[in-house]
């Protein structure tokens, strides 16, 4: 459970890289309609050579994390990396409390942190998957693959929307996940059993609902589903603990759970059964390291979940989602399924038992391609040019 027998590594210096990529296919949500999903990439160099890469996930708009890109930029360049700038690190868990007088962002300082995981794996000829094992306790050696499901946006009609199940059922996804609102929820779940009564099928409402709709949210219970997951507020746990025991449904909760504190009170007031772990949700892999300790502790079903990201932080959730304490499948499609292209090779490929092979090479395992990063920063740069002035201030008149 440590870092001995790591070789160190020096931050030499940490680069923003804002960028767009155009999405395969909108992902509607209770926030709204995407048609760019935006990152910041951070290029990490050390002084013995190796270069580490990271991803913030925020969005352009502040709708699952209170994050967006011009905070990322922000935060990242003015407080967190000139924090760890010149630091001689032999654990990437050695960044938190470098950066924790920063209160929040934890999306900005999970970027931060995946870039010193990825740098020090590769300096150490270690897989990132390897890397993590290093941190838990024996028995947790990471698997071949992930075991992946798939998520589908509000669609227009049931009709639509089992067209696109069936779509992704043909390509080999072993669990369906679909999003929910007041008013698109029941008719959906009845028209989706009765069209397919067997596969496995879970909801996630993003926060779209309130304890007063209890007793509309008791009729899921009819659907056979995985789980429910995010019914309630955002940001809360105890109306969800008056939640759960009104349902058969298991609820898994995503966005309340900020930390491993967080999972605690979850887990331990009754709010939910299942927790959905996004490491960048958590501000970085040494919290998200954590909750996986006390969810095989406490016998706690997990799974990774996701944030659109590309191919570098997806690598990176693959690697984490391959720990065998990652009971349930996880949100990371194969890369068809949201760009064409990534900007990373080689793509990730959805294969039998609806798994995702974990990349063996150093590292993350993928290689950036300079072209596509390019091309990508230059469209976020076209596209949203009056973003990067405001973070500059405005000129003196
Ligand atoms: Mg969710």
């Amino acid at each position: 459970m440590t870092e001995a027998g790591l070789k160190a590594i020096t931050i030499r210096s940490v680069e923003v890289y804002p960028l767009a990529l155009p999405l395969v296919e909108r992902l509607g949500t209770s926030f709204g309609n995407e048609p760019f999903k935006a990152a910041v990439l951070l290029r990490l160099d050390t002084e013995e050579g190796v270069t580490g890469w990271g991803e913030t996930s925020a969005e352009i708009n502040p709708g699952y994390s209170a994050e967006t890109m011009g905070t990322s930029l922000h935060v990242l360049q003015e407080f967190l990396v000139p924090r760890v700038l010149g630091q001689c690190l032999r654990s990437a868990t050695e960044i938190p409390p470098l950066i924790g007088q920063v209160r929040g962002h934890p999306l900005a300082k999970h970027g931060l942190e995946a870039a010193v995981w990825d740098a020090l794996a590769r300096h150490n000829d270690l897989s990132l998957a390897q890397l993590f094992a290093r941190y838990l306790p024996a028995g947790h050696e990471p698997r071949e693959r992930a075991l992946v499901g798939v998520s589908i946006g509000i669609q227009a009609t049931v009709a639509d929307t089992l067209r696109i199940i069936e779509k992704r059922l043909a390509e080999g996804y072993g669990r369906i996940k679909l999003k929910i609102k007041p008013g698109w929820d029941l008719e959906l779940a009845r028209g989706v059993r009765a069209a397919l009564p067997d596969i496995t099928l879970m909801l996630d409402a993003n926060s779209a609902y309130t304890l007063a709709d209890a007793d509309h949210l008791r009729q899921l219970d009819d659907f056979n589903l995985l789980m429910v997951e995010q019914p309630l507020a955002w940001d809360d746990i105890y109306e969800h603990s008056k939640l759960q025991p009104c349902l058969r449904s298991d609820i898994c909760l995503d966005e309340s759970i900020h930390s491993v504190n967080d999972a605690r009170l979850a887990i331990e007031l009754g709010a939910c059964r299942i927790i959905n772990l996004k490491p960048a949700r958590v501000s970085g892999y040494t919290e998200s390291l954590a909750i996986y300790r006390f969810c095989v502790e406490h016998e706690a079903p997990l799974w990774i979940g996701g944030l659109l990201e590309t191919g570098v932080g997806r690598a990176a959730n693959l690697a984490f989602a391959s720990l065998p304490g990652v009971t349930l499948p996880s949100d990371i499609s194969a890369t068809s399924r949201y760009y064409d292209p990534d900007i990373t090779e080689p793509a990730f490929v959805l294969e039998s038992g609806s798994s995702i092979r974990v990349p063996q090479g150093p590292g993350i395992g993928v290689e950036l391609q300079p072209d596509r990063l390019r091309e990508a920063m230059q469209r976020w740069r076209d596209r949203y040019p009056y973003r990067v002035p405001a973070l500059q201030g405005a000129s003196p008149s």
